[in-house]
């Protein structure tokens, strides 16, 4: 058995953990930033990337101390290294490599999308290789074949903008505040879904990646008009975006077939309208469908530490001289999507 220390700081949320090989969770802790963004309606990368100094290493130390062990107890350890905003990455980066010579352990360099990609199987003992993987965040919309640690098959991604980002500029249009998802989820419960009628980018198209800047635009005008009701267009929208989701991954099933799992990631898993689809859509097909705890789901460092347990029971490690990168797709060999504003 062994003892990773975890630790995560790409975007807007500090956090350590302590997680073993075994899947037990013996500590973990998050600090999120969204007051300091919240007067911007969205993350600012030198104010994250502050935030983060300041308070990562007394959040390490809660970690250990709520886990009752010191440095010497930890086997590996394991820092997210992309992709994200490059100063926060850094911070967490620097202090997973301080601590590692300090204490001279294995430093293991965690890719943030893997850790949301193998995070269902710290859940789910029985979730087994390979699985379908939605993963939507508010920085990513892809779909993933996990075939094994390290090895992702990348099936689609957005051109534009993510999933989440869709919600969080919902929000902002409709003047909810930040972060977005959960207030549109909120007043879409209240509004009618077909009320104001949206287009679904990209739907029945023959290339395999999602689009939602056309959406976004779509809730733009709606909005201006001043025809309708705010929960309306909430709930326009939240439909839209899961037929959106519903019709790639019905041609990411088309295109290549079913596998025995489908796996949900990423901060946009928290939603319900979109989990019902997700659930239904795996029983029509067969497929068992799994979805992390809503803690798990969005950015966290036992994803990462998990992430570090498969990668060190692989004996994969990284060197001290790793460097930080921004941009770094999980699967290398994914040919770049058409489009404006493509995303790896
Ligand atoms: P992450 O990037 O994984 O930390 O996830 C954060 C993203 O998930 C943000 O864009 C949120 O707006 C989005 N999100 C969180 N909760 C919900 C929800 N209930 N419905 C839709 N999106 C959500
Ligand atoms: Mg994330």
């Amino acid at each position: 058995m062994s003892i990773i220390l975890g630790i995560e700081s790409s975007c807007d949320e500090t956090a350590a953990a302590l997680v073993t090989s075994d899947r037990e969770i013996l500590a973990h802790k998050l600090a999120g930033q969204e007051e300091e963004h919240a007067p911007y309606g969205g993350v600012v990368p030198e104010i994250a990337a502050r935030a983060h100094a300041e308070i990562i290493t007394p959040l390490i130390e809660a970690a250990l101390a709520e886990a009752d062990l010191n440095l010497d107890n930890v086997d590996a350890i394991a820092a997210t290294a992309g992709p994200g905003l490059i100063g926060g990455v850094m911070v967490g980066l620097v202090t997973g490599k301080a601590l590692a010579m300090a204490a001279n352990k294995p430093l293991i360099a965690v890719n943030h999308l893997e850790g949301h990609a193998l995070s269902p199987r710290l859940a789910n003992p029985d979730l087994d290789f390979p699985y379908l993987l939605l993963l939507a965040s508010g920085g990513h919309c892809q779909i993933l074949r996990v075939n094994g640690v390290g090895q992702y098959r990348r099936l689609a991604t957005t051109i534009d903008d993510a999933a989440g980002e869709a919600f969080d500029k919902t929000a902002k249009i409709l003047g909810l505040g930040y972060p977005g998802g959960p207030k549109v989820e909120t007043l879409a419960k209240t509004g009618d879904a077909d009320a104001v009628p949206l287009p679904r980018p990209l739907r029945g198209s023959k290339e395999p990646h999602f689009s939602f800047a056309g959406l976004k635009s779509a809730v733009v005008r709606a909005h201006q008009g001043g025809a309708y009701r705010p929960e309306d267009i909430a709930a326009s929208f939240q439909q839209a975006t899961v037929d959106c989701l519903k019709d790639r991954l019905l041609k990411a099933l088309s295109d290549h077939g079913t596998v025995p799992h489908l796996v949900v990631a990423g901060g946009v898993a928290a939603n319900g309208s979109i989990r019902a689809m997700l659930e239904k859509l795996a029983s029509d097909h067969d497929m068992q469908f799994t979805a992390p705890p809503l803690w798990l789901c969005t950015d966290n460092a036992a994803m990462i530490a998990w992430a570090g347990a498969e990668r060190f029971a692989a004996g994969l490690t990284d060197p001290l001289d790793f460097a930080a990168r921004p941009r770094w797709p999980l699967d290398p060999s994914a040919e770049k999507a058409r489009g404006a504003g493509v995303k790896a």
